[in-house]
């Protein structure tokens, strides 16, 4: 089966331990999770290689590995290891066999029928933890060619003692969707929301980097970003063919209108320049060279096409 652009109800997903068609992976309204997003899930992108007929779904168990530590924060218990949940995303794939680029949505979830929001598992039974894997086509989330012009929103990011944002939590992403609904709103292609002291944190669902002074500079773990894959592959693949650091460090809200270079980047954002903030011009108002250099490399890497990156890339078609 080919799927088309959009959500196909008829595309197979993994729910309740088993591959069933999505228009069945239906919840309780009761469902824990539902009243409280009490879950946490992860994205995953997947890029076809047309040349080569194959998939390459990138970093999985990296996303993995992170699913698993935002069930540590909600003390969620998980039946299945790294290993299972990318053997179970390859088999699912396979069953879907598409031949466009994907996005692959884990969820993990209290999924008990009871009202009252607490994370107990003394009560396991009551309130069991349940997986779903779904995936949809999808193309670019933002536009990557453009050059983007966001705001710095005046909505602040979740903060670590509150819901840490550390975990990718169901519930925190009602901060991102104030962030970035008033972001489109006001006719801004996407919001840069700051920290409670007033520092910049990330993006609206990415994280994010300027350049100053030919310089790589991006926010720290404990500045309530999402630790973003993404981010790391930046920092590594800039390193490795570009001979450029990071500095991580705080950063602030004024640097984003002085400093040459400003982009997201993310799983579903790739790595997405942008050219104005707060109505300022980035640098010259064009996108920036390096931020063009790290995009065009990333979207080598992440389709298969540098063999040194291959490792980064599952294939999910045996051949
Ligand atoms: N921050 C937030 C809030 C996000 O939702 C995402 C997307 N997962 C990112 C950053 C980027 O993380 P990654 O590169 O791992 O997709």
């Amino acid at each position: 089966m080919v799927l088309k652009e959009g959500t196909d109800l008829d595309s197979i997903a993994y729910f309740n331990e088993k591959f069933i068609p999505l228009r069945e992976a239906n919840i309780n309204i009761m469902t824990h999770a539902f009243q409280y997003g009490t879950g946490v899930f992860e994205g995953i992108k997947g890029y076809w290689n047309a040349s080569e007929k194959q998939m390459y779904l990138f970093k999985m168990k990296e996303h993995y590995i992170r699913l698993l530590n935002s069930c540590k924060l909600l003390r969620l218990e998980p039946t299945k290891s790294v290993d299972e949940l990318c053997k179970i995303t390859i088999e699912l794939m396979q069953k879907n066999n598409p031949t466009c680029d994907m996005y692959i949505r884990p969820n993990i979830y209290k999924a008990g029928l009871v009202i009252g929001p607490v994370l107990l598992n003394n009560e396991g039974r009551k309130n069991p933890t349940a997986l779903s894997i779904y995936t949809i086509p999808m193309g670019d989330y933002v536009d990557t060619a453009k050059g983007l012009h966001v705001c710095v929103s005046n909505w602040i990011r979740v903060d670590d003692n509150a819901i840490p944002a550390r975990g990718k939590i169901q519930g925190s992403y009602v901060n991102t969707a104030l962030a970035k609904t008033d972001a489109l709103l006001n006719g801004f292609d996407d919001a840069i929301v700051l920290t409670q002291d007033g520092h910049v944190s990330e993006g609206s669902a990415m994280n994010l980097f300027i350049v100053r002074d030919g310089k790589l500079v991006t926010t720290p773990v404990n500045e309530n970003i999402l630790e973003g894959i993404t981010r790391a592959t930046v920092m590594e693949l800039a390193k490795n063919e570009f001979n450029l650091d990071t500095e991580i460090r705080k950063i602030d809200r004024t640097e984003l209108y002085v400093c040459d270079e400003v982009f997201f980047c993310g799983t579903a954002a790739q790595v997405s320049p942008i050219t104005m903030v707060d109505h300022r011009s980035v640098g010259n108002g064009k996108i920036g060279p390096i931020s063009k250099k790290l995009q065009d490399l990333y979207f080598e890497v992440v389709r298969g096409h540098k063999k040194e990156y291959r490792n980064w890339c599952a294939s999910v078609f045996n051949k």
